[in-house]
Protein backbone atom coordinates (compact mmCIF):
# COMPACT_ATOMS: atom_id res chain seq x y z
CA UNK A 1 0.00 0.00 0.00
CA UNK A 2 1.08 3.53 -0.66
CA UNK A 3 1.49 6.01 2.04
CA UNK A 4 -0.77 8.28 1.02
CA UNK A 5 -3.69 5.38 0.92
CA UNK A 6 -2.07 4.30 4.65
CA UNK A 7 -2.60 7.78 5.29
CA UNK A 8 -6.14 7.82 4.59
CA UNK A 9 -6.70 4.53 6.45
CA UNK A 10 -5.27 5.79 9.39
CA UNK A 11 -7.65 8.94 9.20
CA UNK A 12 -10.53 5.83 8.67
CA UNK A 13 -9.66 4.14 11.68
CA UNK A 14 -9.62 7.44 13.58
CA UNK A 15 -5.45 6.66 14.91
CA UNK A 16 -3.74 9.89 15.59
CA UNK A 17 -1.55 11.12 13.12
CA UNK A 18 1.51 13.47 13.89
CA UNK A 19 2.49 16.08 11.64
CA UNK A 20 5.57 18.06 11.64
CA UNK A 21 6.13 21.68 13.47
CA UNK A 22 7.32 25.07 12.19
CA UNK A 23 9.38 25.43 9.03
CA UNK A 24 9.79 29.33 8.63
CA UNK A 25 10.25 30.11 12.42
CA UNK A 26 12.42 27.22 12.68
CA UNK A 27 14.83 28.42 9.90
CA UNK A 28 14.39 31.82 11.67
CA UNK A 29 15.72 29.64 14.82
CA UNK A 30 18.86 28.46 12.72
CA UNK A 31 19.73 31.86 12.07
CA UNK A 32 18.45 32.85 8.16
CA UNK A 33 16.34 35.79 8.49
CA UNK A 34 13.46 35.64 6.50
CA UNK A 35 10.63 38.36 5.67
CA UNK A 36 7.30 38.48 6.79
CA UNK A 37 6.45 41.17 4.79
CA UNK A 38 8.08 40.15 1.84
CA UNK A 39 7.69 36.07 0.74
CA UNK A 40 8.49 35.01 4.33
CA UNK A 41 10.89 31.79 4.21
CA UNK A 42 10.40 31.58 0.50
CA UNK A 43 14.10 31.98 -0.73
CA UNK A 44 15.50 29.47 1.63
CA UNK A 45 14.82 26.88 -0.57
CA UNK A 46 17.71 27.81 -3.09
CA UNK A 47 19.60 29.75 -1.10
CA UNK A 48 20.18 27.27 2.26
CA UNK A 49 18.57 24.25 1.09
CA UNK A 50 20.91 21.99 3.46
CA UNK A 51 19.49 23.93 6.31
CA UNK A 52 15.89 23.32 4.59
CA UNK A 53 16.47 19.93 3.94
CA UNK A 54 18.03 19.07 7.40
CA UNK A 55 14.61 20.69 9.18
CA UNK A 56 12.40 18.01 7.11
CA UNK A 57 15.00 15.36 8.76
CA UNK A 58 14.88 16.40 11.86
CA UNK A 59 11.06 16.22 11.81
CA UNK A 60 10.94 12.73 10.34
CA UNK A 61 13.55 11.57 13.12
CA UNK A 62 11.48 13.31 15.88
CA UNK A 63 8.69 10.59 14.31
CA UNK A 64 6.72 13.05 12.11
CA UNK A 65 4.36 11.18 9.57
CA UNK A 66 3.77 14.08 7.34
CA UNK A 67 6.57 16.67 6.59
CA UNK A 68 5.27 19.92 4.80
CA UNK A 69 7.22 21.45 1.60
CA UNK A 70 8.48 24.98 2.54
CA UNK A 71 6.01 26.32 -0.02
CA UNK A 72 4.04 28.39 2.34
CA UNK A 73 5.00 31.71 0.19
CA UNK A 74 5.52 30.78 -2.74
CA UNK A 75 2.90 31.16 -5.34
CA UNK A 76 3.49 33.39 -8.10
CA UNK A 77 2.02 36.64 -6.12
CA UNK A 78 3.76 35.90 -2.92
CA UNK A 79 7.43 36.25 -4.81
CA UNK A 80 6.53 38.70 -6.68
CA UNK A 81 6.29 40.67 -3.03
CA UNK A 82 10.22 39.81 -2.94
CA UNK A 83 11.09 39.95 -6.82
CA UNK A 84 11.55 36.78 -7.31
CA UNK A 85 8.23 35.95 -9.31
CA UNK A 86 11.16 34.64 -12.04
CA UNK A 87 11.92 31.95 -10.10
CA UNK A 88 8.43 30.44 -9.03
CA UNK A 89 9.06 27.51 -10.83
CA UNK A 90 12.85 26.62 -9.84
CA UNK A 91 11.49 27.36 -5.97
CA UNK A 92 8.88 25.32 -5.79
CA UNK A 93 10.54 22.19 -7.44
CA UNK A 94 13.54 22.30 -5.26
CA UNK A 95 11.62 22.61 -1.84
CA UNK A 96 9.58 19.20 -2.66
CA UNK A 97 13.17 17.65 -3.84
CA UNK A 98 14.39 18.81 -0.35
CA UNK A 99 11.47 17.40 1.30
CA UNK A 100 12.02 14.16 -0.77
CA UNK A 101 15.29 13.80 -0.51
CA UNK A 102 15.16 14.25 3.83
CA UNK A 103 12.74 11.24 3.50
CA UNK A 104 15.37 9.01 1.33
CA UNK A 105 18.01 10.35 3.87
CA UNK A 106 16.02 8.74 6.63
CA UNK A 107 16.21 4.85 7.22
CA UNK A 108 12.42 3.73 7.33
CA UNK A 109 10.79 6.81 6.34
CA UNK A 110 9.60 5.20 3.10
CA UNK A 111 5.88 5.59 4.60
CA UNK A 112 6.42 9.26 5.72
CA UNK A 113 3.98 11.39 3.48
CA UNK A 114 5.07 14.71 2.03
CA UNK A 115 2.32 17.34 1.72
CA UNK A 116 2.10 20.38 -0.09
CA UNK A 117 1.85 23.82 1.64
CA UNK A 118 -0.16 26.74 0.21
CA UNK A 119 -1.23 29.95 1.80
CA UNK A 120 -3.71 32.60 1.86
CA UNK A 121 -3.37 35.15 -1.00
CA UNK A 122 -1.22 37.82 -0.05
CA UNK A 123 -0.08 39.61 -2.79
CA UNK A 124 2.77 42.74 -2.47
CA UNK A 125 2.90 41.82 1.40
CA UNK A 126 -0.90 43.52 1.77
CA UNK A 127 -2.69 41.14 4.12
CA UNK A 128 -5.30 43.23 4.02
CA UNK A 129 -5.78 43.19 0.10
CA UNK A 130 -8.48 40.88 -0.85
CA UNK A 131 -8.32 38.94 -4.08
CA UNK A 132 -10.68 38.76 -6.98
CA UNK A 133 -11.59 34.62 -6.88
CA UNK A 134 -10.20 34.51 -10.44
CA UNK A 135 -6.77 36.03 -9.72
CA UNK A 136 -6.26 33.60 -6.79
CA UNK A 137 -7.49 30.92 -8.84
CA UNK A 138 -4.70 31.68 -11.68
CA UNK A 139 -2.02 31.66 -8.72
CA UNK A 140 -3.22 28.76 -6.83
CA UNK A 141 -3.21 26.46 -10.65
CA UNK A 142 -0.24 27.14 -11.42
CA UNK A 143 1.50 26.56 -7.98
CA UNK A 144 0.06 23.96 -7.13
CA UNK A 145 0.85 21.84 -10.41
CA UNK A 146 4.50 22.35 -10.14
CA UNK A 147 3.79 20.96 -6.46
CA UNK A 148 2.26 18.09 -8.02
CA UNK A 149 4.41 17.59 -10.74
CA UNK A 150 7.28 17.49 -8.50
CA UNK A 151 6.34 14.54 -6.09
CA UNK A 152 3.77 16.35 -3.27
CA UNK A 153 1.33 13.07 -2.31
CA UNK A 154 -1.39 15.44 -0.07
CA UNK A 155 -1.99 18.74 -0.28
CA UNK A 156 -1.90 21.41 3.07
CA UNK A 157 -4.10 24.28 2.59
CA UNK A 158 -2.46 26.65 5.24
CA UNK A 159 -3.71 29.85 7.16
CA UNK A 160 -7.08 30.38 5.51
CA UNK A 161 -8.86 32.99 7.17
CA UNK A 162 -11.12 34.39 3.96
CA UNK A 163 -13.54 32.35 2.22
CA UNK A 164 -12.69 33.94 -1.50
CA UNK A 165 -9.15 32.58 -1.84
CA UNK A 166 -9.76 29.56 0.19
CA UNK A 167 -12.37 28.47 -2.61
CA UNK A 168 -10.05 29.37 -5.29
CA UNK A 169 -7.56 27.27 -3.35
CA UNK A 170 -9.71 24.09 -3.06
CA UNK A 171 -11.17 24.69 -6.82
CA UNK A 172 -7.29 24.68 -7.92
CA UNK A 173 -6.12 21.77 -5.53
CA UNK A 174 -9.24 19.45 -6.53
CA UNK A 175 -8.23 19.67 -9.89
CA UNK A 176 -5.02 17.62 -9.13
CA UNK A 177 -7.28 14.93 -7.97
CA UNK A 178 -4.94 14.78 -4.96
CA UNK A 179 -6.46 14.82 -1.41
CA UNK A 180 -6.34 18.51 0.55
CA UNK A 181 -6.37 19.21 4.02
CA UNK A 182 -7.89 22.74 4.91
CA UNK A 183 -5.92 24.30 7.49
CA UNK A 184 -7.74 27.20 8.61
CA UNK A 185 -6.45 30.30 11.02
CA UNK A 186 -9.45 31.39 13.73
CA UNK A 187 -9.41 34.17 16.20
CA UNK A 188 -12.02 34.77 19.35
CA UNK A 189 -13.37 38.26 19.08
CA UNK A 190 -15.96 39.16 21.54
CA UNK A 191 -16.61 35.55 22.73
CA UNK A 192 -17.05 34.41 19.13
CA UNK A 193 -14.75 32.14 16.69
CA UNK A 194 -14.07 34.05 13.46
CA UNK A 195 -11.62 33.37 10.96
CA UNK A 196 -8.72 35.77 11.02
CA UNK A 197 -5.24 36.39 11.66
CA UNK A 198 -3.51 39.20 14.14
CA UNK A 199 -6.84 40.71 14.32
CA UNK A 200 -7.69 41.13 10.92
CA UNK A 201 -11.16 39.50 10.65
CA UNK A 202 -13.99 39.82 7.86
CA UNK A 203 -17.05 38.35 10.42
CA UNK A 204 -16.78 35.12 8.15
CA UNK A 205 -17.39 32.04 10.56
CA UNK A 206 -15.80 28.08 10.06
CA UNK A 207 -19.25 27.46 8.80
CA UNK A 208 -18.90 29.60 6.07
CA UNK A 209 -15.34 27.93 5.38
CA UNK A 210 -16.52 24.44 5.18
CA UNK A 211 -19.48 25.62 3.10
CA UNK A 212 -16.72 27.20 0.93
CA UNK A 213 -14.54 24.15 0.62
CA UNK A 214 -16.74 21.59 -0.66
CA UNK A 215 -14.78 19.38 -2.68
CA UNK A 216 -15.31 15.35 -2.98
CA UNK A 217 -11.42 15.73 -2.51
CA UNK A 218 -11.46 17.62 0.85
CA UNK A 219 -10.67 15.21 3.31
CA UNK A 220 -9.79 16.94 6.53
CA UNK A 221 -10.05 20.48 8.33
CA UNK A 222 -7.55 21.61 10.39
CA UNK A 223 -7.58 24.71 12.68
CA UNK A 224 -4.21 25.74 12.27
CA UNK A 225 -1.82 28.77 13.08
CA UNK A 226 -4.40 30.11 15.56
CA UNK A 227 -3.41 30.78 19.44
CA UNK A 228 -3.84 27.42 21.11
CA UNK A 229 -6.63 28.77 23.70
CA UNK A 230 -8.89 29.43 20.82
CA UNK A 231 -8.17 26.23 18.96
CA UNK A 232 -10.17 24.19 20.95
CA UNK A 233 -12.73 26.43 20.99
CA UNK A 234 -12.78 26.46 17.20
CA UNK A 235 -13.02 22.45 17.28
CA UNK A 236 -15.81 22.47 19.18
CA UNK A 237 -17.59 25.08 16.13
CA UNK A 238 -16.00 22.97 13.21
CA UNK A 239 -17.20 19.39 15.09
CA UNK A 240 -20.59 20.88 14.38
CA UNK A 241 -20.13 21.99 10.70
CA UNK A 242 -18.38 18.96 9.47
CA UNK A 243 -17.99 14.61 10.02
CA UNK A 244 -14.51 15.02 7.90
CA UNK A 245 -11.78 14.25 10.26
CA UNK A 246 -10.16 17.35 12.41
CA UNK A 247 -6.83 18.55 13.14
CA UNK A 248 -5.14 20.86 14.93
CA UNK A 249 -1.91 22.57 14.78
CA UNK A 250 -1.66 25.96 16.97
CA UNK A 251 1.61 27.97 16.60
CA UNK A 252 3.63 27.85 19.79
CA UNK A 253 2.02 30.37 21.30
CA UNK A 254 0.12 33.50 22.33
CA UNK A 255 -0.99 31.66 25.31
CA UNK A 256 -2.61 34.86 27.25
CA UNK A 257 -4.00 36.38 24.54
CA UNK A 258 -6.79 34.74 22.98
CA UNK A 259 -7.14 37.13 19.82
CA UNK A 260 -3.31 36.15 18.78
CA UNK A 261 -2.46 39.61 18.04
CA UNK A 262 0.90 39.96 19.18
CA UNK A 263 3.74 43.45 19.61
CA UNK A 264 6.81 42.38 18.21
CA UNK A 265 8.35 45.55 19.35
CA UNK A 266 11.23 44.03 21.35
CA UNK A 267 15.22 44.14 19.71
CA UNK A 268 16.89 41.17 19.64
CA UNK A 269 17.59 38.93 17.03
CA UNK A 270 14.34 37.69 14.74
CA UNK A 271 14.11 34.36 16.39
CA UNK A 272 13.84 35.81 19.89
CA UNK A 273 11.42 38.42 18.49
CA UNK A 274 9.13 35.55 17.46
CA UNK A 275 10.04 33.41 20.24
CA UNK A 276 8.51 36.33 22.84
CA UNK A 277 5.79 37.31 20.54
CA UNK A 278 4.53 33.94 20.22
CA UNK A 279 5.02 32.82 23.59
CA UNK A 280 7.71 30.11 23.35
CA UNK A 281 4.95 27.62 24.65
CA UNK A 282 7.47 25.06 26.08
CA UNK A 283 7.06 20.95 24.87
CA UNK A 284 5.72 20.31 27.84
CA UNK A 285 2.84 22.80 28.04
CA UNK A 286 2.52 22.12 23.92
CA UNK A 287 1.80 18.71 25.33
CA UNK A 288 -1.33 19.51 27.11
CA UNK A 289 -2.82 21.63 24.61
CA UNK A 290 -2.67 19.22 22.27
CA UNK A 291 -4.30 16.57 24.67
CA UNK A 292 -7.31 18.85 24.86
CA UNK A 293 -7.28 19.23 21.34
CA UNK A 294 -7.26 15.44 20.65
CA UNK A 295 -10.58 15.35 23.77
CA UNK A 296 -11.85 18.21 21.13
CA UNK A 297 -12.04 15.43 18.61
CA UNK A 298 -8.65 15.98 16.50
CA UNK A 299 -6.75 12.82 15.14
CA UNK A 300 -4.08 15.03 13.30
CA UNK A 301 -1.67 16.96 15.33
CA UNK A 302 1.53 19.01 14.70
CA UNK A 303 3.07 22.56 15.13
CA UNK A 304 2.85 25.58 13.44
CA UNK A 305 5.25 28.82 13.97
CA UNK A 306 7.09 28.87 17.33
CA UNK A 307 7.29 24.85 17.64
CA UNK A 308 10.49 23.19 16.90
CA UNK A 309 11.73 19.11 16.34
CA UNK A 310 11.66 19.05 20.24
CA UNK A 311 7.57 19.94 20.62
CA UNK A 312 7.00 16.79 18.21
CA UNK A 313 9.08 14.39 19.30
CA UNK A 314 7.28 15.18 22.97
CA UNK A 315 4.29 14.64 20.93
CA UNK A 316 5.64 11.08 19.63
CA UNK A 317 6.41 10.02 22.86
CA UNK A 318 4.18 10.51 25.11
CA UNK A 319 0.40 9.48 25.07
CA UNK A 320 -1.50 12.08 23.63
CA UNK A 321 -4.93 10.89 25.33
ZN1 LIG B 1 2.18 29.35 11.70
Amino acid sequence: MDSISSLQNKLDSGRIIVMDGGTGTEISRRGVTIDPRGSWSANTNTEFPDMVRQIHIDYILAGAEIITTNTFSTSRATLANEGLSAQTEEINQKSVSLAIEAREHCDGAETVVIAGSMSAFEPKGHPEVTPSYEEALQDYREQVKILVESGIQLIALEMFSRTVDLKAAVQAATETGLPIWVGLSCENHDGQIYLGIAGRYAGETISDAVIASSSPNVKAFCIMHSPPKVTADALKELRNCTSLPMGAYAHGGSIDDERGITQNQEQGSQWEKYRRALGATDPEKYLEYVREWVRCGAIIVGGCCGTTPDHIRFLTTNNLK
